[in-house]
């Protein structure tokens, strides 16, 4: 054996100490982290050295070079993009299946049965988000992700009932694929399964600052292109207003059309761990497929989002990423295997942090999270509405604000980047309505009433 690799072998304990003494300097000094990076590019990329220096000096050297330039993005005041942290049971989970190294695959057998994990874990974030078990449900990096596996069965299902085979005989034109809102990853998605993103017909929203799919339109687009079966790709949870379609409109549709119904549901889907918020997502059981990211509101670490598909489509999932040539015989299930149900072939055992977050803090953990997270953002909405300077755009559905400068002459980018360079807190541009505008979203656990505060401090300083 190599001798540092022998050596680091033996003094393992004290390697994993001095990471978690790394650990604890990085996290509890996570609320006065700056949020944006101090420097902007690398000085100069290292070349591979003959001999390695061992773990504790890769530590040391780690901490040299990177440790200034990581942002808090896992902190309370990083409200860009949708981005959540990591509560301590997820990183516990998240180590942990670092020090397991499962590959997750089979459930029963003389292997491997680590995905019972991955199956416990489904099971509960069926109870979290109270849907019914007649979901299968997988873990994948992220809701991109999430949103290819479900299209892709859908994409299986739209061509079966064209009376072929789609994964084994290849694409077909004249695939018809209806959104209102649609997230940039269904498109791309679209793209990756060679349906062309510019086939997705888009439907209007409904009238009013509204991202939310306008029923009667869809209807027309429907009857326009004379789609006898089709794909609905429909959003709990929008990114700019966090505008969520009507399901229970959706539902009833499907007694005069025959069609796939999709939910990105990647953080609106938390929605459902209140009693205050579950309206919102009423119908929604009744969709063909489901995309929750875990990494956004269950605040476990990145990779990780679930796909929910309905168990009655097994047969079409299997048809689309069977792995082995042999046919299924029989019922899928019975010899269950993640690498026939998604992409993945290899990984990781990736249900673990969501399964200890979700075993330490229960239904009422996620309710608090998710109930703290929405008054915060009501609470950093009447702060702008009540300041002259600012102008919240779009009705506050959830957990985000959609703001922008009153003076329509000035640029709301400028102020964005000079807010940004406090490094108190981080937020994002976007565009709304065609208006620059910037956004603000809630699904950090860490975050409270004095985070809020802050910000807005940052903010009149930066105007
Ligand atoms: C974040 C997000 C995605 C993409 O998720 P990744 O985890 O970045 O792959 C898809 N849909 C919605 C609605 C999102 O908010």
């Amino acid at each position: 054996m190599n001798k540092t690799l022998e050596k680091d072998k033996n003094q393992i304990a004290d390697l994993l100490k001095n990471a978690t003494k790394q650990a604890l300097d990085f996290i509890e000094n996570i609320d006065n982290r700056f949020t944006t990076s101090q420097q902007t590019a690398l000085k100069e990329i290292e070349k591979l050295a003959e001999q390695g220096v061992g773990t504790k000096q890769s530590l040391h050297d780690f901490i040299q070079k990177y440790d200034k330039i990581l942002v808090a993005s896992t902190g309370p005041r990083y409200w860009g993009f949708v981005t959540g942290g990591a509560t301590p049971a997820a990183l516990v989970g998240d180590w942990l299946a670092s020090v397991y190294d499962q590959n997750t695959q089979s459930i029963k057998g003389d292997g491997d049965i680590s995905a019972q994990i991955e199956f416990e874990t489904i099971a509960m974030l069926l109870d979290l988000f109270d849907l019914p078990k007649d979901f299968l449900g997988g873990f994948v990096t992220g809701a991109t992700m999430s949103n290819f596996t479900c299209l892709a069965v859908a994409r299986q299902w739209l061509g079966k009932q064209k009376g072929f085979d789609i994964a084994k005989e290849g694409m077909r034109t004249g695939l018809s694929f209806f959104s209102a809102t649609p997230h940039s990853s269904a498109i791309k998605s679209l793209s990756m399964l060679g349906v062309g993103s510019d086939n997705l017909v888009l439907v209007n929203t409904l009238d009013g600052s509204r991202e939310a799919i306008d029923i009667n339109n869809l209807e027309t687009q429907i009857q326009m292109i004379d789609a006898k079966e089709f794909i609905l790709i429909s959003s709990a949870g929008t990114v700019n207003t966090v505008d969520f379609d009507d399901f229970k409109a959706i539902a009833k549709l499907r007694e005069k059309h025959n069609f796939w119904w999709h939910i990105d549901a990647a953080f609106g889907g938390f929605a459902a761990c209140s009693p205050k918020l579950n309206g919102l997502l009423e119908g929604w059981q009744d969709a063909d497929s489901i995309t929750i990211d875990c990494h956004k509101w269950l605040n476990v670490p990145y990779e990780s989002a679930i796909y929910f598909i309905k168990e009655k489509h097994k047969l079409l999932q299997v048809a689309t990423f069977q792995n082995s040539n042999a046919p299924y015989l029989g019922d899928p299930l019975k010899n269950f295997n993640y690498l026939n149900f998604l992409p993945e072939n290899s990984r990781r055992l990736r249900a673990l942090p969501a399964w200890f977050t979700l075993k330490a803090y229960g239904k009422e953990g996620y309710r608090e999270i998710v109930e703290r997270n929405v008054e915060l953002t009501n609470s950093f909405a009447k702060l702008i509405n009540n300041h002259e300077a600012f102008k919240v755009l779009a009705p506050i559905h959830l957990n985000t604000v959609c703001f922008t400068l009153s003076d329509e002459n000035k640029d709301s980018g400028e102020f964005l980047s000079r807010l940004n360079k406090t490094r108190i807190v981080f937020m994002s541009p976007t565009v709304f309505a065609g208006r620059k505008a910037i956004r603000a979203a809630f699904v950090n656990w860490r975050t409270t009433q004095k985070d809020i505060e802050l910000a807005f401090v940052a903010m009149l300083k930066s105007l």
